[in-house]
């Protein structure tokens, strides 16, 4: 009877031992679960972000052209331009504030406004070398319809970190006329093949497909380019080339499909520097802001 009992005793002990242990199986198969779950999640979010960053700016390929590297020992961090550098302006304060951290200094009929917003020196754009000569202006489109300036500048900037290809620009002018410089002009930007080593790059900003720019831009784009050959003393005639007219890529794809609008651009850019000769070479032409956060 006693041993019967015991017996009992010893089956119901082992039973629950076994329940205790299938208990504790669960308990760690669920955590791992959870542990795995949290895994794929941050996997999948550090994916999805990637490729938004990379599929922001898609289709402008400037350039992987690799330009041997001829710096001098001179010091690339002086702006050529830093000395005409204005205060920073309090007219500024009350300029229309936008979803970016830029406060844009505005260009007006007397002045060209640039906001100074370096790319950190890097291999992927902005390789900090010389550029000793400059032979030509050469127009870019960005290829990305409705980006901003500064987002385009971005893009430059990330790919110090996602490392995808070589691509920049020294000015990024966007659809409000407002110039973003991202390299200073005594240093090569990835932007424009083999001529990256004599040639200073503009990259426009548009709004659609069609790769049309609009006034503001244009008028931008028209004045910078117009002090950028005064400064150099080149010629509207044979100073401004084209992306296309390098590479023949398409870029800037308006004023390869439009030859006649390329022509009048041209024109534009010969007028305004005849007809403004005097302000074009003063200092007051230009004025700078540096880049602040908000
Ligand atoms: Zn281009």
């Amino acid at each position: 009877m006693e041993e019967k009992a015991e017996r009992a005793e010893k089956a119901k002990r082992s039973r629950s031992r076994k329940k205790r242990r299938r208990f504790l199986i669960r308990l760690v198969t669920i955590i791992i679960l959870i542990f795995a779950l949290i895994g794929f999640i941050t996997v999948v979010s550090l994916i999805v972000y990637g490729i938004s960053r990379l599929v922001k700016r898609p289709s402008e390929t400037a350039s992987t052209e690799i330009v041997s590297d001829d710096d001098s020992g001179i010091d690339l961090d002086l702006l050529d331009i830093k000395t005409d550098a204005g205060p920073p302006s309090s007219a500024d304060s009350d300029t229309e504030s936008t979803a970016n951290a830029v406060t844009s200094v505005q260009t007006d009929e007397n002045h060209l406004a640039i906001n100074l917003h370096l790319l950190t020196k890097n291999p992927y754009s902005r390789p900090g070398t010389a550029l000793s000569k400059i032979n030509a202006v050469v127009i870019h489109y960005t290829a990305s319809p409705g980006g901003t300036a500064e987002q385009n500048r971005e893009y430059f900037e990330d790919l110090k970190v996602f490392k995808t290809r070589k691509a920049s620009a020294h000015f990024i002018v966007g659809l409000k006329g407002e110039i973003v410089q991202c390299i200073p002009t005594k240093e090569i930007a990835y932007a424009s093949n083999d001529r990256n080593k004599d040639t200073v790059a503009i990259e426009c900003c548009h709004s659609d497909d069609s790769g049309k720019f609009n006034e503001a831009t244009l008028d931008s784009v028209k004045k910078l380019t117009a002090w950028l050959l005064v400064k150099n003393g080149l010629s509207a005639e044979d100073g401004i080339i084209r992306h296309y007219d390098v590479s023949g890529k398409l870029c800037p794809k308006y004023f390869v499909e439009h030859e006649d609008e390329w022509e009048k651009f041209k024109k534009d850019v010969a007028d305004y520097i005849s007809e403004n000769k005097t302000m074009l070479a003063s200092a007051d032409y230009l004025s700078f802001k540096e880049y602040e956060t908000s």
